[in-house]
């Protein structure tokens, strides 16, 4: 019997409806396999935590959450009762940092079932990697108070190390995929960070002669996501670029709550962590019409990272088959709501 022993985050809003939701389902999907048990300890970690202990995770959260196989989790904030940078940074951007997840990866798939909001029907299949470490996301620079001449500085930070790490698994990836890897840049209006990324990007591209590359720059490039989603393969971006161009591709899926994503430690030190691309969604909580198959999909992302294949495959094709009888959240258009869009899932992987 195989084991996958997880820590599970469900955080705030609906990440505390959508997650048990897919513990349930990640539960079946263990059961149907026979040799697999997947373990789980539930950290209540979250706004009401921050607001009972003025701090969003114990001292000795990652030292807890560091003897798991993997992290599964669902969204942080509220930002009615807690600032946003005080609840993201307490918990899954430092998460990111501390175990080393310095790959964000983000499939982008027309979901069969599911209209895109684009005119074109042309189906598209792509994967963002996002590089998760530095870059734009960075704590250096500060403010200079001089009252009206007051001025936010904050700089940006691209290493060779970070960078190189990103762009070759994007190589990699490519390689087992089409083979064409595109490159978000921005080297005409940056003036150190890009030009720097293009000059790595065009040194790593040498090793990898079989894979088609491009450069384009992240405005044009957000404007062919909408244009031409089929053109893509692979695309590798930068911490910001990544983050804007991959909730642009849940926009084309259809809808921000069926987006997926995984946080990759790809040294093996640390546990990598599986959170869906949405957030906590506080306008829609406690209504029980939040789209699971985002996490749902992202549970698919985890699986796989554990070598189980066939069952996120399995996971994904059911959900595509219910989506296609029109068996959907709000957010698609139906009528069903979180919990017995759960159901209907179970019961049709039952029956496989
Ligand atoms: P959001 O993704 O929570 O919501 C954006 C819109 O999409 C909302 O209208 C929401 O109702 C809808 N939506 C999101 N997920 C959905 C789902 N599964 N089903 C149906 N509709 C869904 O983004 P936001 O409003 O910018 O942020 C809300 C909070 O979440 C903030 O505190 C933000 O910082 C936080 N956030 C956390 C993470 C994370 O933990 N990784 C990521 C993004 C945002
Ligand atoms: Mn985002």
């Amino acid at each position: 019997m195989n084991k996958i022993n997880l820590a599970v985050l469900p955080g705030d809003g609906i990440g505390k409806e959508v997650m048990p939701e897919s513990l349930r389902v990640l539960d079946l999907l263990a059961e149907i396999h026979g040799g697999l048990k997947i373990e789980r300890t539930i950290y209540p970690w979250n706004c009401d935590y921050y607001e009972e202990h003025g701090k969003m995770m114990p001292d000795n959260g990652y030292e807890q959450l560091r003897n798991h196989d993997a992290i599964f989790l669902g969204a942080m904030g509220d930002p009615s009762r807690v600032p946003d940078h005080i609840a993201l940074w307490g918990t899954v951007i430092n998460l990111r940092r501390e175990f080393e997840q310095v790959i964000n990866l983000r499939p982008v798939k027309s979901l069969k079932g599911v209209q895109s909001p684009l005119r074109s029907d042309k189906e598209f299949d792509f994967v963002v990697v996002r590089e998760n470490s530095e870059g734009e996301y960075s704590q250096v620079g500060g403010l200079i108070h001089q009252e009206a001449d007051e001025i936010a500085i904050q700089t940006n930070v691209f290493t060779r190390k970070g960078t190189e790490r990103a762009i070759n698994f994007a190589f990699e990836l490519a390689k087992t995929r089409n083979k064409k890897l595109t490159s978000a840049t921005k080297s005409n209006g940056l003036y150190h960070s890009m030009p720097f990324w293009n000059r790595v990007f065009e040194e790593e591209a040498k090793k990898y002669e079989d894979i088609q590359t491009e450069l384009i720059h992240i405005d044009a490039l957000s404007a062919f996501l909408v244009t031409k989603p089929q053109s893509f393969d692979v695309i590798v971006a930068s911490n910001l670029f990544g983050d804007i161009l991959t909730d642009l591709g849940a926009a084309i899926m259809g809808s921000i709550g069926i987006a997926p994503a995984a946080n990759l430690n790809i040294n093996g030190k640390y546990p990598s962590m599986f959170e869906p691309v949405h957030g906590s969604a506080p306008d829609i909580y406690g209504k029980n019409i939040a789209n699971p198959v985002g996490q749902l999909w992202t549970g698919k992302l985890l699986l796989e990272h554990f070598g189980y294949q066939e069952l996120g495959e399995l996971l994904l094709s059911t959900i595509e088959e219910l989506l296609v009888d029109g068996v959907k959240t709000p957010d698609l258009g139906g009528i069903y709501s979180t919990t017995k869009f759960t159901d209907a899932l179970l019961e049709r992987l039952a029956q496989k």
